[in-house]
């Protein structure tokens, strides 16, 4: 048995890193426990055929303690990241404010809204000094991009990014971990600054579940670095901040599974988003994009839809990877058609297979394939029904969500949109491949899950974050986000994030 704390953090993501920083300045002894191991500048795995240090996988194997955790669900793939920092390793860092309508959707709190929020987003952008990229940085993707958002007459914003523009390299690696600590991921700032007061982090710690005792809770957690030994850590406040899938995953575990929780809200898992993500290409573009000159994401574009919008972006990757993309272009056709779906159903084992046998990193040539510095990719992010649900089906998790049938119009106002693009770059359109094989989408914004209400037949939990019926038991991340954004969410995340702790510090 280990030691006693005020508090422990599972998860050291966005929601985690905020909520422990803020208990820490408030005086509470804490301990973050992270599945996924410690990264520094120049650590991340970068050869892909060596698949036990890019994927995550866990629950088979100790062995796969990667920095990526990607699962193809029955309707969806969904991409989320392993280790201390969480999300913040490998996102594009790109931090922008919702829309006002956004808060109109009736899943959210009555007194949450764009202003009140307002303190938090300040907050957020001081603790990781967000900020526009210099506009006299030589980035051509994002000239270009501008130039054909203006000739549609569309919308075009540089968001602020958590990057050190002075160090930036601009390599296009943020999303496969920056090597050269120019990215202020979450271990260089808040994680850094809770640590500075005393709190503790332990990685290759993953928590299996929670069970309340009469000090408070009791933490079940696996040793990953130690042949997966059991372990068990008590605090009087536990906050679950494992990300949208990992945290309604260990909920429902802990109220159906182990049944250590088993008041826990009814409308756990409900109310699932993807956040309307939808990915495609353009290949051959007319001119000379330099796709590995930049930042990832330079720039997002606002496009009317109905009477909302949703949003476009371009991201590219270093050399390398473009390579690879540009080469690979993006299969369609009948015959994918006809076995995507049943290769869907395996993904889960094919992918990593396929990346160890080197069929990624090395694609054939095709009449697919383009020239790298001729192809981008686009990014769209919408406002879907947010109408998933994430249910246990035999144990295993599953999302249940007949996304396209229910977002159909949204989708295909998004592809006539990136085929307007790829006309105005001279080059032609594709949806991912992927979307080709079966019209499943892959996720990077998964959000839902564990909707705030003050009741519990409405809710997961209460107005402050705390689950009906478990006193001292708080969610703290994306899963308390009840409606899709149509922008990057994290900066949304982050601040309510940041609301919620002021609340929760008062209340204990
Ligand atoms: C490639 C990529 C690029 C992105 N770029 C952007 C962007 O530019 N802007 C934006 O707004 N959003 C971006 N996102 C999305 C963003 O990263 C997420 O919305 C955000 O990280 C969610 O924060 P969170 O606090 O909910 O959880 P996370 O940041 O996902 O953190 C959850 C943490 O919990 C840990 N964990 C999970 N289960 C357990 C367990 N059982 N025990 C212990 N630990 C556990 C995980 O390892 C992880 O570290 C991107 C996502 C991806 C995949
Ligand atoms: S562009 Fe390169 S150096 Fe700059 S933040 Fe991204 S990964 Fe780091």
């Amino acid at each position: 048995m280990e030691r006693t704390y005020d508090a422990v953090v599972i998860g050291s993501g966005f929601g985690g890193s905020v909520a422990a920083l803020r208990l820490a300045e408030a005086g509470h002894s804490v301990l973050i426990l992270e599945r996924g191991q410690n990264y520094s500048a120049g650590d991340f795995p970068r050869n892909i055929q060596k698949t036990k240090e890019i994927l995550w996988q866990s629950a088979k194997s100790s062995e796969f303690n990667g920095l990526f955790d990607i699962k193809f669900y029955a309707d969806m793939g969904v991409v989320s990241a392993s280790g201390v920092g969480g999300g913040s390793l490998i996102y594009a860092s790109v931090h922008v404010k919702p829309s006002a309508e956004v808060f109109d959707d009736p899943g959210w709190p009555d007194d949450i809204n764009l202003t009140t929020l307002e303190p938090y987003f300040q907050k957020v952008d001081r603790e990781l000094s967000l900020e526009v990229a210099p506009k006299d940085l030589d980035i051509p993707k994002r000239d270009y991009f501008h130039q054909a958002s203006r000739s549609l007459n569309v919308d075009v914003i540089d968001p602020t990014q958590a990057i050190d523009w002075d160090n930036c390299r601009l390599c296009g690696e943020c999303e496969v971990g920056c090597q050269y600590g120019s990215k202020l991921s979450l271990d260089k700032t808040y994680l850094q600054k809770a640590q500075k007061l005393g709190t503790e982090i332990r990685a290759n710690a993953q928590v299996t579940f929670v069970e309340p005792n009469f000090h408070g809770y009791m933490v079940h957690f696996l040793d990953l670095k130690n042949k997966r030994i059991r372990r068990q850590v008590k605090a009087k406040i536990v906050v679950v901040s494992a990300g949208t899938l990992g945290t309604n995953e260990l909920l429902l575990r802990c109220r159906d599974v182990y049944e250590t929780l088993p008041n826990i809200s009814n409308q756990l898992g409900v109310g699932f988003s993807a956040n309307g993500d939808f990915l495609g290409s353009i290949r051959n573009s007319e001119f000379s994009l330099n796709p590995w000159i930049g930042q990832d994401v330079t720039s997002i574009a606002k496009i009317k839809h109905n009477d909302g919008y949703f949003t476009l972006a371009a991201p590219s990757y270093n050399q390398a990877i473009s390579n690879v993309l540009a080469l690979m272009g993006q299969p369609q056709g009948k015959m994918l058609r006809f076995i995507g779906p049943i290769v869907w159903k395996h993904f889960n084992g094919v992918l990593p297979w396929a990346m160890s046998k080197g069929l990624i990193n090395n694609p054939i040539k095709s009449k697919l394939s383009s020239d790298p510095d001729n192809f981008t990719n686009l990014f769209s992010m919408g406002r879907d029904n947010a109408n998933g649900v994430i249910k246990l089906n035999n144990q295993k998790l599953e999302i249940e969500w007949n996304y396209y049938q229910e977002n159909r119009e949204l989708i295909d106002a998004m592809i006539k949109t990136m085929k307007e693009y790829a006309k105005a770059y001279g080059g032609e359109f594709s949806p991912m491949m992927t979307w080709n094989m079966s019209e499943r989408p892959l996720v990077f914004h998964p959000l839902g899950g564990c909707r705030m209400s003050p009741r519990a037949e409405e809710g997961v939990v209460s107005l402050s974050g705390e689950v009906h019926g478990y006193p001292g038991l708080y969610v703290s991340d994306a899963s308390l986000i009840p409606s899709s954004i149509g922008y990057n969410p994290v900066m949304t995340i982050t601040a309510l994030a940041e609301h919620n702790a002021e609340r929760m510090i008062d209340s204990i």
